[in-house]
């Protein structure tokens, strides 16, 4: 049944339409952190990051169900569930940080694309500094600053001129590893960004995930992003943070990726698990930055800030808060972490473990020293975890690192079972 699907869908897709594994398992039903396929088989859910709360979640289901009886309209009118749901984005942000204003959109590539657009209103400059190796969606301008060759291949020769690709500080890889590694990249960011001056196009934002998500959820150097953040300001740019992927509890010690730095964004973008898997995406800025876009005409969009998507996402903000997830996401987080790292001292295929919470990477080497990575590897293994019933997947430039990023539910029950599977295939071979 399963082949026949995927026959199906080579059928009516376009070749580009990504997909999880060469053969999908038909996915059927999930609960919690589970998935079940048509055949009945269960996996554990190690990669749904939008799905946050958990599978089928009984609160967002009937939240949803209630509003489609009621009413399905749009951000024109006054409501009260858009008021509350708006103010409750808000109060998520750290006191005093300015960022007071909401606009509310579908997906992340959207969010991107109207940061970027607010930046570029409110500096009247056009210039967008991003990092290399970076995933920030699909669409024109959010794809324009997506450097990753593997979802963008044109990426570093045919940019935009409004784009300047700036190096990416993984401190385990690349140009400085093993050195001072923050202050050396941000030596280079703040000559890349008087070069953007001299040429005349000062820069209209810094945009960023405040983890390197496409890494592998590797943690920025000690003071890059604070230092990144001043050398902006200087030159009169805004600083955006993608919290796409890393926000919204689930790097379990703060509620934001930026947090970890210690830095306040202009701007921040967020979408993946605000819904439980029903689209909402969002901006959250100052009131003076959002006000920049009068200059461009209204905003409006049709699905984001409705009545369904703003019932819909106070039910998930509801949720969160009485199933305690992000408290849970730092506890199973840092138990998985542990164990994985315990893991590593018997696996020499083990490299560093990176990330904080439910946002882990675990990378896969050939040789620690010289960090060859072990994308075959990688990629059998996670054939091999299927088998054995748990659903994880690589990431990466180089394809080698298995992201863990669950539904923030996980319990240290399915941890334990997940990495004692994982020790199975690294013992018995794959
Ligand atoms: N930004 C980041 C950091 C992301 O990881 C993603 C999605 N993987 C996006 C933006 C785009 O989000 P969407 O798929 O909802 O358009």
């Amino acid at each position: 049944e399963a082949a026949q699907e995927l026959e199906r869908r080579e059928r009516i897709f376009a070749t580009a339409q990504e997909r999880y594994y060469e053969h999908p398992p038909q996915i059927e039903r999930g609960w919690r952190h589970h998935l079940v396929d048509t055949t009945g088989r269960s996996y554990v859910d190690m990669v749904n990051n939008v799905a946050g709360l958990g599978h089928g979640h009984p609160g967002v289901a009937a939240a949803a169900n209630r509003q489609l009886k009621t009413l399905a309209t749009n951000s024109r009118f006054l409501f009260r569930d858009l008021a509350e749901y708006s103010e409750r984005l808000i109060a998520l942000m750290p006191e005093g940080s300015g960022l007071d204003t909401v606009l509310l959109v579908n997906s992340g590539s959207e969010a991107v694309d109207l940061g970027i657009r607010l930046a570029q209103a409110a500096t009247g400059r056009r210039t967008v500094v991003a990092l290399r190796e970076a995933y920030h969606g699909w669409t024109m301008a959010s794809d324009a600053v997506t450097t990753s060759a593997y979802d963008n291949p044109h990426a570093l020769e045919t940019r935009p001129d409004w784009v300047h690709i700036a190096d990416v500080p993984n401190p385990f890889r690349g140009t400085y590893r093993g050195q001072d590694t923050a202050g050396r990249y941000l030596a280079d960011l703040a000559a890349d960004l008087d070069g953007l001056v001299a040429d005349g196009r000062e820069p209209a934002a810094f945009l960023c995930e405040s983890v390197l998500g496409n890494a592998g959820g590797v943690l920025l150097p000690d003071g890059y992003l604070a230092g990144a953040y001043e050398l902006v300001r200087a030159r009169g740019g805004l600083c955006i943070a993608d919290e796409v992927q890393v926000g919204f509890g689930r790097m379990g010690s703060t509620f934001w990726g930026f947090e970890q730095s210690g830095v306040v964004p202009d701007i921040v973008t967020i979408a993946k698990p605000m819904g439980n898997g029903f689209p909402i995406g969002g901006v959250i800025t100052s009131k003076r930055i959002a006000d920049a876009l009068s200059s461009q005409g209204q905003f409006f969009s049709s699905a984001g800030g409705s009545t369904l998507s703003s019932s819909v996402g106070l039910a998930v903000l509801d949720a969160m808060v009485e199933d305690d997830l992000q408290r849970n996401a730092l506890e199973v987080g840092r138990h998985l972490a542990d164990a994985l790292r315990a893991l590593a001292e018997r696996h020499p295929l083990i490299g560093p473990v990176h990330g904080e919470g439910l946002y882990l990477g675990l990378e896969l080497v050939r040789d620690r020293e010289t960090m060859e990575p072990a994308d075959a590897e990688a990629a059998a293994i996670c054939e091999r975890m299927r088998e054995l019933g748990v659903i994880v997947l690589t990431t990466s430039e180089r394809s080698n690192v298995l992201k863990i990023k669950p539904p923030l539910c996980l319990t240290i029950e399915s941890a334990d079972h997940v990495v004692a599977m994982l020790d199975r295939v690294l013992t018995d071979g794959w």
